[in-house]
């Protein structure tokens, strides 16, 4: 079957008065940035309160129906036939062609829901109905009405043109990109910062992300590893922001001036004051980790306590009450688990001492924080002003 349009259903919770044509533009933004790379003539566009995308000749089905399953605020992805406006004979000869090639088995219930947009055709929903449903059961007696729970809805809007559809593919839900304000993530090559960063764009939030990089403790391969998990996250969010701070000598000076149980905290509040500066400069709300309640010595409760104290953002961490093996089954459906297995180092793993505190307690931790009184603004503002800050998204998108 050669489907020429779209229909995009999306949530309508929140989307009333004035938001609703915020919440309608960043869908329509956030599609067309979906099919930029898809195969095909795509017209997306807005009418009578719906969203529709329209396929001028040839395209590519699959891809286009996996792209769009991949945009946040979408709930259902509804294939369109259209066809002429005809009088209503002409009407049922459509209908039972397209009944005929999607449901060939013939043996399932159904209902005709008719919708009269266009109120100068001159039988009303009901008796378009009634001539149309009569029409497929004639056509295929094996075929039953049910109004109450038929296997297949059949649609059938007449607007400047007839739309046919029945088929709801799901969508991932949320909300657009675009509608709640950005957020800055802290992206490292694991498996669970960029299963936070989807999860955050998914609520609507613009994504960007700093890396902290620690050549050559760590290799320029990590470095590609976390940009390609950006490109994967941006797959979903659009466009991400990236900042790739040099972090070797604030941590090499840690490493020489604090208690090494202490370090993996210490680096952590230094890796949130510079997210921090970056997230206030680009006007983004607050931070985002991949962190999970007890999952290692720097994410106990009194970690995290003092990793926090340091911020004055909201820190967002929405796998903080998840299971290792959760984080993992979202980071497969996404598609950045294989990515983010490949094992190269991150500056995390280099510098850890043998038995980190569990408890850290944030008065002593800000006292060995003293130590580093000398030389910490100086190596702060080098790691500031070399940051190199990269783009990553599709090719030729970046004007959508
Ligand atoms: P992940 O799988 O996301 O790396 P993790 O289980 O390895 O998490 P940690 O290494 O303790 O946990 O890191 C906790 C969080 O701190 C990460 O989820 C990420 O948000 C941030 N983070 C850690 N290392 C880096 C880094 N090198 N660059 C940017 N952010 C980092
Ligand atoms: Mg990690």
């Amino acid at each position: 079957m050669k489907f020429h349009s779209f229909l995009i259903k999306y949530g309508e919770i929140g989307i009333k008065g004035k938001n609703r044509y915020m919440f309608e533009d960043a869908l329509v933004r956030q599609i067309r940035y979906a099919l930029s790379d898809v195969d095909g003539d795509f017209y997306v566009h807005k009418c009578h309160g719906r969203v529709y995308v329209d396929c001028n000749g040839e395209y590519d089905y699959e891809d286009t129906v996996e792209s769009l399953s991949r945009v946040f605020g979408i709930v259902g992805i509804c294939p369109v036939v259209r066809r002429e406006v005809k009088e209503i004979e002409e009407l049922k000869k459509d209908v039972v062609v397209y009944m005929g090639e999607m449901y060939p088995e013939g043996n399932c219930t159904f209902k005709v829901e008719a919708r009269r947009a266009n109120k100068r055709y001159p039988m009303n929903s009901m008796e378009i109905n009634c001539a149309l449903g009569e029409a497929v059961l004639e056509a295929f007696p094996e075929m039953k009405v049910d109004v109450h729970n038929p296997d297949v809805r059949l649609n059938v809007e007449i607007r400047e043109e007839v739309y046919l559809y029945s088929e709801i593919i799901p969508g991932p839900g949320g909300m657009p990109v675009g509608t709640n304000g950005s957020a800055m993530l802290l992206l490292s090559g694991g498996i669970d910062s960029p299963v936070a960063g989807y999860m955050i764009a998914k609520r609507g939030v613009e994504i960007e992300a700093v890396y902290f990089h620690a050549p050559p403790y760590t290799s320029e391969r990590a470095k590609e590893k976390v940009m390609d998990l950006a490109r994967l996250v941006s797959v979903y969010s659009g466009p991400i922001r990236l900042h790739v701070v040099n972090f070797t000598d604030i941590q090499l000076y840690i490493y020489e001036k604090c208690p090494h149980e202490e370090l993996t905290i210490i680096m952590r509040r230094y890796m949130m004051r510079i997210a921090e500066h970056f997230a206030k400069k680009d006007g983004c709300l607050g931070l985002i980790t991949g962190e999970s309640i007890g999952q290692v010595a720097s994410q106990t409760m009194q970690s995290l306590a003092a990793t926090n104290a340091v911020c004055t953002l909201p820190v967002y961490r929405p796998l903080v009450g998840f299971d290792k093996r959760e984080i993992v089954e979202i980071s497969e459906k996404i598609g950045t688990y294989e990515v983010s297995i490949q094992p190269f180092e991150d500056c995390c793993t280099i510098f850890v001492a043998k038995h980190p505190v569990t408890k850290p307690n944030i008065e002593r931790i800000e006292k060995s924080e003293l130590n580093l009184s000398e030389k910490i603004d100086e190596l702060m503002q080098t790691a500031l002003d070399t940051t190199e800050t990269i783009v990553i998204g599709k090719k030729g998108a970046d004007t959508l």
